[in-house]
C-alpha cells in the first residue's frame, strides 16, 4: 500500500474510488508537514505552546486585575481602563474584520462544493443536532433551578421596578424572521433591524398598544441575514456546474485567505485575552454582590453549564462517534480560551475553525459550512441560562409559575438562543422574550446584571464546546458521504490544503 500526499489537486474522478483518509489545513507550513517523530513533538509543542500561553493570559489577567484594583483605593477612570483594555481592544478588532469575510466565504464555498443532497443532509444533521441539544441544555436549566430555588428567601431589598415592557415576544420572532431576509445586504453587513412602538407626536395616550410600530436600525451586523443569503448563494452556484465555478473559485479562495489571517491573529490571543481579563477585573465593582441569592443563581448557572458541556454533550460526542470527547474539546483549547477571553463566538469562529481543521481533522467543507451557521444560532450555554434566569427573576419576584409558563419558558430560551447575536451580552437583550412570557417586565433583568459579564464568557465558552461537538458528530455520520465527493478546497488554494489518499 503506498501513500502518497499530493499537492497537485485530485480531479473529481481521481479522488473517487480512492479512500480520503484525512483532510487537513495547515496554512502556515503547506509544504512542511511533520514527518519525523522529532518534527512531531516539535510541531505539537507549538500548537500547545500558544494555548498555554493564552492560559497564561487568563491566568496573568485575573492576577493582574487583582493587583492593579488592589493598588489603588479610589476608582479607576474609564480612561485608565481603557487603556489596560487596549492590546484586548485591538485583538477583538482584528477578529471582528475577519468574521464578515469569513462567514460568507466560507458558507459559499463550503455549501458550492457539496453536491445538493450531500448539503442537505448535513445541514439536516446539524439541526438536528442544534435543536436536541439546544432543548436539552433548557430542559437541564429548567431542572436545576426548580430544584436549586436560587430566587427563593429574604428579597425585601428588590425595589419595585413600574416600568412596563414595550415589546412582545410575537414581535421578537417576528424580527428574527425579517432579518433573516435583509433587504439590502450591504446595510445587512452594518445594522440589523427592530420592531418598536413610537409615540406619535400629539398624543398622550400611554397605552403602548395604540402607539405607531416603526423599523429601527440597530447598530451591529445582520449575521443570520448573512448566513441566509449566502447558503442560498452556496446552493446556486452548486446547481449552477461549470457557469458557477468562476465564483465558487473566488469564494473558496477568500475563504483560505481568511484562515491563513487566522492562524497569524491568533498569536496575538495571550496578550489580547490578558488585557480583556485584566481591564475587566479593574474596571468590577466588588465580589461582594455575588452572595446571597446573586451568587446562588450564578452557581446555578455555573453548575448547568459544566453538566451541559462537559458531561451531556460529551457523551453524545461519545455515543455517536465512539471516540474520546475530552481528547476532542482539549484540541479545541485555543478557541474556548478566546471564547473566554471576548465573550463573543461570532469573534472566536476564525479560531475554532483553525482548531477544528487543523487540531481534530475535521473536514473543512464540513468547518466551513457547519461552523458559521453554529457559531450564529446554535447557543446552548445562552439557552440554559436564559431559561435559568427568567425562573430565578420569577422566583424573586415571587411569581408562581405553572407547568404551562415553563414548557412555555422553555421554547422561548429555545427562540431566544436562536435569536442572540454571538457578541458579548447578546442574551441578556433576548431575555426580554423570555421574560414577557412569564409576564416580568423587561427592566427586571437589572437583577442579573452584576454577575453577566462574568456569565457570559463562560455560557460563550459553553456555545463553542456545542458548535464544536456537533462539527465532529457531523463530520463523523457524513464521513462516507464526504470519502466519495471530489475535494475542491484542495483545488483553489494552492497546497494549502493537502489530501492524502491510500491507494
Ligand atoms: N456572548 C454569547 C456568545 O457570543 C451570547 C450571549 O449569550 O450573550 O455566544
Amino acid at each position: 500500500m503506498e501513500v502518497a500526499s499530493e499537492l497537485s489537486p485530485l480531479s473529481g474522478q481521481e479522488a473517487q474510488g480512492k479512500i480520503v483518509e484525512r483532510t487537513s489545513y495547515y496554512p502556515q507550513e503547506p509544504n512542511k508537514r511533520p514527518k519525523t517523530r522529532k518534527e512531531k513533538v516539535k510541531s505539537c509543542l507549538r500548537h500547545n505552546a500558544l494555548t498555554m500561553l493564552t492560559v497564561g493570559g487568563v491566568v496573568g489577567g485575573v492576577i493582574l486585575g487583582i493587583i492593579l484594583k488592589n493598588s489603588k483605593s479610589e476608582k479607576y477612570t474609564p480612561r485608565e481602563i481603557m487603556y489596560i483594555n487596549y492590546f484586548g481592544d485591538l485583538f477583538l478588532r482584528m477578529l471582528k474584520s475577519l468574521i464578515l469575510p469569513l462567514i460568507i466565504s466560507s458558507l459559499v464555498s463550503a455549501i458550492g462544493s457539496l453536491d445538493l443532497s450531500l448539503s442537505g443532509k448535513i445541514g439536516a444533521r446539524a439541526i438536528v443536532y442544534y435543536m436536541v441539544t439546544t432543548i436539552s441544555a433548557v430542559i437541564l436549566g429548567i431542572i436545576l433551578v426548580i430544584s436549586i430555588r436560587p430566587g427563593d428567601g429574604k428579597s425585601g431589598q428588590v425595589e419595585e421596578q413600574k416600568e412596563t415592557q414595550n415589546v412582545s415576544t410575537v414581535d421578537t420572532l417576528m424580527d428574527l424572521v425579517r432579518n433573516m431576509f435583509p433587504p439590502n445586504l450591504v446595510q445587512a453587513c452594518i445594522s440589523q433591524m427592530r420592531t418598536e412602538p413610537e409615540r406619535p407626536k400629539n398624543m398622550t395616550d400611554e397605552n403602548m398598544d395604540h402607539w405607531k410600530l416603526v423599523e429601527k436600525d440597530i447598530p451591529g451586523m445582520n449575521i443570520l441575514g448573512l448566513v441566509v443569503f449566502a447558503t442560498v448563494l452556496g446552493i446556486t452556484l452548486g446547481k449552477m456546474g461549470q457557469e458557477g465555478k468562476p465564483l465558487l473559485s473566488f469564494f473558496e479562495s477568500l475563504s483560505g485567505a481568511m484562515m491563513i489571517i487566522t492562524n497569524w491573529v491568533i498569536w496575538l490571543s495571550p496578550l489580547g485575552v490578558l488585557s480583556l481579563v485584566a481591564s475587566k477585573i479593574t474596571e468590577m465593582k466588588s465580589l461582594d454582590e455575588v452572595v446571597g441569592q446573586l451568587g446562588m443563581y450564578f452557581m446555578t448557572v455555573l453548575i448547568g453549564l459544566c453538566i451541559h458541556g462537559f458531561v451531556v454533550l460529551p457523551s453524545l460526542y461519545f455515543l455517536l462517534t465512539k471516540k474520546n470527547p475530552y481528547r476532542y474539546i482539549s484540541n479545541m483549547a485555543q478557541a474556548l480560551v478566546t471564547a473566554f477571553g471576548t465573550s463573543s463566538s461570532s469573534a472566536t469562529l476564525p479560531i475554532a475553525i483553525s482548531c477544528l481543521e487543523e487540531n481534530n481533522g475535521i473536514d473543512p467543507r464540513v468547518t466551513r459550512f457547519v461552523l458559521p451557521i453554529g457559531a450564529t444560532i446554535n447557543m446552548d450555554g445562552t439557552a440554559l441560562y436564559e431559561a435559568v434566569a427568567a425562573i430565578f427573576i420569577s422566583q424573586v419576584r415571587k411569581v408562581p409559575l405553572s407547568f404551562g409558563q415553563l414548557v412555555a419558558v422553555s421554547i422561548t430560551a429555545t427562540a431566544a438562543s436562536i435569536g442572540a447575536a454571538g457578541i458579548p451580552q447578546a442574551g441578556l437583550v433576548t431575555m426580554v422574550m423570555v421574560l414577557d412570557t412569564v409576564r416580568l417586565p423587561a427592566n427586571d433583568v437589572f437583577l442579573i446584571v452584576a454577575v453577566d459579564w462574568l456569565l457570559d464568557r463562560c455560557r460563550t465558552t459553553v456555545n463553542v464546546v456545542g458548535d464544536a461537538l456537533g462539527a465532529g458528530i457531523v463530520n463523523h455520520l457524513s464521513k462516507n458521504e464526504l470519502s466519495t465527493m471530489p475535494h475542491h478546497h484542495a483545488q483553489s488554494q494552492n497546497g494549502a490544503d493537502r489530501l492524502t489518499t491510500s491507494i
